[in-house]
């Protein structure tokens, strides 16, 4: 075997290997740009789970121009510039691989269009690297990513993905954990044309309650108390399940570090113990 340079294409589609799985995780590398955007909006809407097409709309800052091919262009980033602003970071994204990783394994068109513009423009590519010039198109500003055809182009992977019903499993719980990160950004998930969920802006105790009804259920949001608690520096929030309610599958726990979802070990077996005297065995409280 003589050794040779990987073409580009094939370094994004092997890179998408370890960051876009299924139709989920394309939404929660979108949805994480736009929040990156201060967007203050995000609108999702998908097709067949996800699979035959995912699109994710944000009134964010947007992209220009003259740098849209590169938002799909691999390790470019507007996020970090040096080794001591990685160890700050602040944004959900710094890799630069999302977009030309899900580029190279879909149909992507990114439509955007930042303030000082008087229109948007589109960019769009099938699974190559290369992408034609930016056309003229419209939006209002911030950006609009579609995804069609997921993993059309690698037949091995595509046999991996489940029903549509499973599909859209994954991606409700990833739009979910969104929701519940930030109360603050309205968010819109349509499936098939039905909307799913449609969730105002969150900002006081009323529609904050509102919200956690919508995506923990009624029995949760009625039998859960709110706590605030701040100390050594940090500041702990959230709502717990009273003892009245609990789960046969922990099933109902999120938690999040600095707007992040993160399932960890030593939390969830530290809520357990809080729990260990009100509940019976076997049982599962919520968060
Ligand atoms: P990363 O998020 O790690 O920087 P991505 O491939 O996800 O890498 O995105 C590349 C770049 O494209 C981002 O750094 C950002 O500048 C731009 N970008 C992506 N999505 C959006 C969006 N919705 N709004 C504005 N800019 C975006
Ligand atoms: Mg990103």
């Amino acid at each position: 075997m003589t050794i040779r340079q990987l073409p580009a294409q094939l370094i994004n589609q092997i890179a998408a290997g370890e960051v876009v799985e299924r139709p989920a995780s394309v939404i929660k590398e979108l949805v994480e740009n736009s929040l990156d955007a201060q967007a203050t909006t995000i609108k999702i809407g998908i097709e067949q789970g996800g699979i035959k097409r995912i699109q994710v709309s944000d009134n964010g800052c947007g992209i220009p121009k003259d740098e849209l091919a590169l938002a799909l262009s691999r390790h470019a980033t507007s996020k970090i510039s040096s080794i001591d602003e990685l160890l700050n970071v602040r944004s959900l994204g710094f890799r630069g691989e999302a977009l030309p990783s899900i580029a190279s394994v879909s149909r992507l068109s990114l439509i955007s269009r930042i303030a000082e513009e008087s229109h948007a423009w589109q960019i769009s590519g099938d699974g190559n690297e290369q992408f034609e010039s930016p056309i003229p198109a419209s939006l209002p500003c911030g950006a609009s990513v579609t995804v069609h055809d997921l993993f059309f182009n690698i037949p091995a992977r595509r046999k991996f993905l489940r029903t549509e019903r499973t599909e859209f499993g994954h991606v409700e719980m990833v739009v979910r954990r969104l929701a519940l990160s930030r109360f603050d950004i309205e968010l819109q998930l349509q499936h098939n044309g039905k909307t799913v969920y449609s969730l105002p802006t969150a900002v006081d105790t009323k529609s904050c309650e509102k919200r956690l009804q919508i995506l923990c259920g009624q029995a949760f949001a009625s039998q859960s108390l709110h706590f605030e608690q701040e100390a050594a520096g940090m500041r702990l929030s959230g709502w717990m399940s009273q003892p009245t309610f609990s789960r046969s599958q922990p099933d109902l726990q999120y938690f999040f570090v600095n707007g992040r979802p993160v399932r960890d070990k030593v939390v969830v077996h530290a809520v357990k113990q809080a729990y260990a005297d009100v509940l019976f065995h076997g049982r599962h409280p919520a968060y």
